[in-house]
Order: C-alpha cells, then structure tokens, then sequence
C-alpha cells in the first residue's frame, strides 16, 4: 500500500517550507486530519491497519482513542476490527471517560491516534484506561512520525518517545521529516519564507 502516495493524493502530506508546532522548520508537513475528509479513504487505511493488528493475534476488545485528533481514526478502525469504540477526553486539563463510556476489569484496548508523534495524548489515554482497571494491549495509528518504533520498522526509537517498549505500536507508515532550527534551516538561507500550515494564512 503507497500510504504516503494516499497522504499527498488528500493534502495531508504537504511539500514546501514549514514551521512546525515545535517551532523548527521543514520541508514537509502532515495535516492528518485532512486524509479522513474522504470517508471511502479513512476505510481504505482503517481496513489495512486492522489487517495488520488481526494478523498479530492480539486479542481486542475495544479501541479507544485520546480525543479529538484520534477519534475517526479510532472509530473507523473499531469498524474494521468489529469492536467497540469510544474516546476519552481533556477536561480542565486532564483526560476523562466522560459521556457514559465504560471499561470493565480486564477488557482488553487498544489505543488508537491518527497520528503518534512522541505518542504523549496516547499515553496519557492509556493511563486513564488502566486506572479504570482495563489491560492496555497496543497501540495504533495511521501515520508515526518516527520517534516511536512501529510493528515492522527498521527505524530504531528515539528518546522523545513516551510510548513503553514492552507494547506494539501498529502503524501503515513512518513519516520522517528533516527538520531545522530556524537559524540551521536551509531553506530560509536561499531566501524562502516559512509558513505555518492549519493556520488562516496558510
Ligand atoms: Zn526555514
């Protein structure tokens, strides 16, 4: 599957000069939400994770994603499990199970994002999951920026990850970018002036 080819074809995967949200600059950017827009696409990759995560014989219960990033890529992929979905969410700072979810003792989740940077919204979903007693077997995303190390990828981890070893990380891709400092960034040096995607001017 050209899962990256996906990403381009909705203008989720952008090219060009970007400042990211911590503040360096690069050459690519991912805007994830934008591959859902079509919902025949979110299927498309949903059915393809769940593939992954199936053939790994991991026994799940339930997906459950960090709102409000993860929530379609949860429920889709809920869909292509067969299982249930629901989302935690941040209130007055930290994540809750609200709106009449539950989890029972030793129901096994998944936590699913639409994307794991350091994997820190995951972590703190898998906290909120454990401490209501549920097991926390995997975790899953559509697209990894490479900090953490997925299921099949040659790509080592690397220290920002706050996802544990000890529990798979199923994705369809890795997305690496590199990035720059402003003051490093080469392409601020030939002149080109950085943009911040997402944003109204962008
Ligand atoms: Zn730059």
């Amino acid at each position: 599957m050209d899962v990256e080819g996906i990403y381009k074809e909705a203008e989720a995967l952008l090219e060009g000069h970007f400042i990211l949200s911590s503040g360096n600059h690069s050459n690519r950017y991912l805007q994830s939400a934008k591959v859902l827009e079509d919902p025949k696409r979110a299927s498309i990759l949903a059915e393809a994770l769940a593939k992954m995560i199936q053939e790994s014989d991991i026994e799940i219960d339930t997906v459950c994603a960090p709102a409000l990033g993860g929530i379609l890529a949860g429920y889709e992929l809920a869909r292509a499990l067969d299982v249930r979905s629901i989302f935690v969410e941040r209130k007055e700072g930290s994540m809750e199970l609200r709106r009449g979810f539950e989890v029972k003792k030793g129901e096994n989740i998944l936590i699913c994002e639409d994307i794991i940077t350091t994997g820190g919204s995951a972590m703190e979903a898998a906290k909120i999951i454990e401490e209501l007693g549920a097991n926390v077997v995997a975790f899953a995303s559509l697209a990894n920026r490479g900090f953490c190390q997925r299921q099949g990828s040659q790509i080592s981890p690397k220290s920002e990850c706050k996802l544990p070893t000890n529990k798979p990380l199923f994705a369809l891709d890795d997305f690496t970018f590199e990035m720059y400092t402003p003051e490093e960034c080469p392409m601020c040096k030939t002149g080109s002036q950085a943009i911040k995607p997402g944003s109204r001017n962008a």
